[in-house]
């Protein structure tokens, strides 16, 4: 087979992943090299506790095509992949998990698709083997509401895992903020986008870094990032309850005028006091989170800080290779 046209980066995230790496390392690089691309691997440690670092530093010394970021400290997945997007420099581009959730070989079908002249070409999972019924139900329920929520659509049961072209990174890599819901951004930028199916496999070594917490404010950052749908929730749900209370007003007034005023009513005050104490709180707590978030966007930050770099190259030097390859 002759050596393909385009130059590819595959980026991994990682955290704590020191157990994966020997396999992931082996299986991709067999499929890459099985179909003679013309690649790079740009891992980025996402400040891992483990032996991560250093294993990674072995295999950069071995293979000029691993290239290695090491990031000052864990700054969570989203900004470890948004760290690869902003070094990778090759016409296309994969995010890919490094625990062999996503299985290496499905990467040859997205560039096949990719040569349809699509733009992004996003792995949809058919099966989630390892993962309890509950996190599988929360997912579903998760993309219908964001999805009701939003006026593009977030595919279901899609990762991070897919293919985007130069121009689609470019994009990616213009949006500033602070607070990254890869998911939904892959979407917002739009483009041509098209889905090949895949089955996800289990988790090859170590434990998944998400709990339920976790999800609940990956949950929470996707609709907050996307939409103001739950501030307009409390606008109808205080209508909702004015009108309410008018015709229970009302309804006072009458028994009252008709029945006289035995003064009843010490539940119905406790009630009320409380469920408005309550609605208060959560409107409040709703309001909070987005002005949280524009506290944190306000501050202009970098996204992230690079404490070491290994086989990356700058520009200019990289753009020579790239030529001498072709
Ligand atoms: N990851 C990361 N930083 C983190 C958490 C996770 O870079 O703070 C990486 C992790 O190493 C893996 C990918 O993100 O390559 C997916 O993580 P995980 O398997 O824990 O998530 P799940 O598959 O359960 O969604
Ligand atoms: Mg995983």
């Amino acid at each position: 087979m002759e050596t393909a046209s385009f130059t590819l980066s595959i980026i991994v995230p990682m955290y704590n992943e020191g157990k994966n790496i020997s396999l992931f390392y082996e299986k991709i690089t067999k499929v890459l090299e099985h179909h003679d691309y013309n690649y790079e691997i740009i891992c980025i440690n996402d400040g891992s506790k483990d032996d991560t670092m250093e294993r990674l530093r072995l295999l950069a010394n071995y293979d000029k095509r691993i290239k290695v970021i090491d990031l000052s400290r864990n700054f969570g997945k989203e900004i470890a992949m948004s760290a690869g997007l902003k070094y990778s420099k090759s016409d296309i581009v994969i995010p890919i998990d490094a625990d062999l959730q996503d299985p290496p070989e499905v990467i040859p079908l997205l560039i096949e698709k990719w040569e349809e002249g699509y733009d992004v070409v996003y792995a949809t999972r058919l099966k989630r083997d390892g993962e309890t019924w509950f996190k599988k139900a929360t997912a579903h329920t998760f993309y219908r509401v964001i999805g009701k929520m939003t006026r593009f659509d977030i595919p279901a049961d899609t990762g991070d895992f897919r293919l985007m072209t130069r121009q689609v990174v470019e994009a990616l890599n213009l949006l500033p903020e602070q607070h990254r819901f890869m998911k939904g951004l892959f979407s917002w930028v739009g483009y041509n986008q098209t889905s090949v199916e895949y089955y996800r496999e289990p988790r090859y070594a170590g434990k998944s870094s998400f709990n339920y917490w976790k999800l609940w404010n990956f949950a929470i950052e996707g609709i907050t990032s996307f939409s103001f749908a739950p501030l307009q929730f409390a606008t109808y749900l205080g209508l909702l309850i004015a009108v309410l209370s008018l015709l229970y007003a009302t309804y006072l007034v009458i028994i009252t005028a008709t029945l006289g005023n035995p003064v009843p009513g010490y539940p119905s005050l406790m009630v009320a006091i409380l469920f408005f104490g309550g609605v208060q709180l959560i409107t409040l707590g709703v309001i909070g989170e987005y002005i949280g978030r524009i506290y944190n966007e306000s501050k202009r930050r970098p996204l992230f800080l690079v404490k070491e770099e290994l086989n990356i190259i700058d520009e200019e030097e990289s753009v020579e290779l790239r030529m001498i390859n072709k």
